[in-house]
């Protein structure tokens, strides 16, 4: 079977997936950061709500020139405004964010203004029209549409939320994901190894805590034997129970890898082989009389590791309802060493990234890249796409880096 390129197996799967419809939920707005929007969003007041100053400062009923002497009349503070008539020589003192009042045109910030020795209030400097006012609506007018269903909420638009008044939002339900390990050799973590040849289960803990960052509801499976029986039985009621089932191991053509048999019995494979180094096995998928969406991984930890970035994680978000996917993050960067690499599969190599004084992004590949090896990915910052079609690669070539967004500021 030929092997798929990497883009091409990605847009297969997100052209795949496709949300289906569950109830909503409702939510409190602190919460909603990193849900997805399941209402499109109205603006039902203006911001601002009124004119305001922009200044701790002096309002004035006209323009006021540099040298002129104003009366204080009253006060103007946040949520306490002036009551009171705009006067004729006249001035307010005025707050940040506090109403200006009817009849006043202008505001000087107090640096600007000076008291002298009657109580008067005298500018230093001219005060134009308009001068550190906020207009009502100047950012957001009513009814202006702020939002889409389908948005991936962030930290900032629960800002811009609250500030519209939205205390509660719609947002889409979790949905569930269930991970199973398969393999004879795996033992929990926390338990001893008893037996010659068992290692501990590494992949399920990994991808359960890589879906943390989703607004999925982690259903953990726990393992299953290599035998077809328990692999079909474990797939079967993954599939009753979740909308995505993620598995680890038994995907290659070893004695024990029933998973492709399985998976044919019981549903239907989408896709196989992957041109990507590590992880050319990548079985995508669907389970059951449900149509859960079914993901597996190969074995080997790495494989497992750059699966889930670049084929898995997206299609989550689209299973979630989102519909503005977030972009894929690249940049280019000069390699500081040598790289060996064989044409017909895309490379993905752990790599440190580094940012040089003068701006630029030099990457450095994390010694060994077999795809057992758990250390690297965990000292490294970022991935490498090394092109499918590419060979070896010099010290100073610039080539593609994926980093990781949680290694930077
Ligand atoms: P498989 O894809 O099942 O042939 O496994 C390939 C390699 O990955 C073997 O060395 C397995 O022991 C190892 N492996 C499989 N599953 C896990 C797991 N859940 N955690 C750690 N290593 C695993
Ligand atoms: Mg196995």
């Amino acid at each position: 079977m030929a092997l798929t390129p990497v883009a091409n197996l990605q847009k297969l799967i997100l052209d795949t997936v496709h949300h289906t419809f569950r109830q909503p939920e409702t939510i409190p707005v602190a919460q909603a950061a990193g849900r997805v929007l399941a209402q499109d969003i109205i603006s039902s007041l203006n911001v601002p709500a009124n004119n305001v100053s922009a200044m701790d400062g002096y309002a004035f009923p006209t323009v006021a020139a540099a040298g002129s002497a104003w009366r204080l009349a009253g006060e103007s503070a946040a949520g306490r405004p002036f009551t009171g008539q705009p006067e004729n020589g006249a001035c307010i003192r005025i707050m940040t964010g506090a109403v200006v009042p009817t009849g006043f045109v202008a505001v000087a910030m107090q640096e600007n203004a000076e008291t002298d020795a009657q109580g008067n209030i005298v500018l230093t400097k001219d005060t134009p029209e308009g001068n550190n006012i906020r207009f009502a609506g100047e950012e957001i007018q009513r009814n202006q549409a702020i939002f889409q269903a389908g948005r991936i909420l962030n930290h900032a638009d629960v800002l811009v939320l609250a500030s519209l008044g939205v205390g509660n939002v719609v947002v889409q339900p979790k949905i569930r994901v269930a991970v199973l390990s398969t393999g004879d050799e795996l033992v929990e973590p926390s338990n001893p190894i008893t037996e010659h040849g068992q290692i501990y289960d590494s992949n399920r803990h990994m991808l359960m805590s890589r879906l943390r960052d989703l607004p999925v509801e982690i259903v953990d499976m726990g393992k299953i034997e290599d035998n077809l029986e328990a692999v079909l039985s474990g797939l079967e009621h993954a599939a009753k129970t979740a909308d995505v089932v993620m598995t680890s191991g038994g995907v290659s053509v070893g004695d024990y890898d029933y998973l492709r048999l399985a998976v044919e019995k019981i549903g239907q494979i989408h896709h196989y082989k992957v041109a990507m180094k590590p992880g050319k096995p990548f079985v995508f998928g669907q389970l059951g009389e449900s149509q859960a969406w079914y993901f597996g991984l190969p074995g080997n930890p790495i494989s497992g590791y750059v699966g889930f970035d670049m084929f898995v994680k997206s299609a989550l978000w689209r299973l979630c309802g989102a519909s503005e996917m977030p972009q894929p993050f690249r940049i280019q960067a000069a390699l500081t060493a040598p790289v060996k690499k064989s044409a017909g599969r895309m490379d993905i190599q752990r790599a440190t990234l580094t940012r040089q004084a003068d701006g630029s992004w030099t990457v450095a590949p994390c010694g060994s890249q077999d795809s057992h090896r758990v250390l690297g990915v965990s000292q490294a910052n970022a991935f490498m796409l090394l092109a499918q079609e590419s060979g070896n690669l010099a010290a100073g070539d610039m080539v593609e880096v994926q980093p990781f967004a949680e290694r930077f500021l």
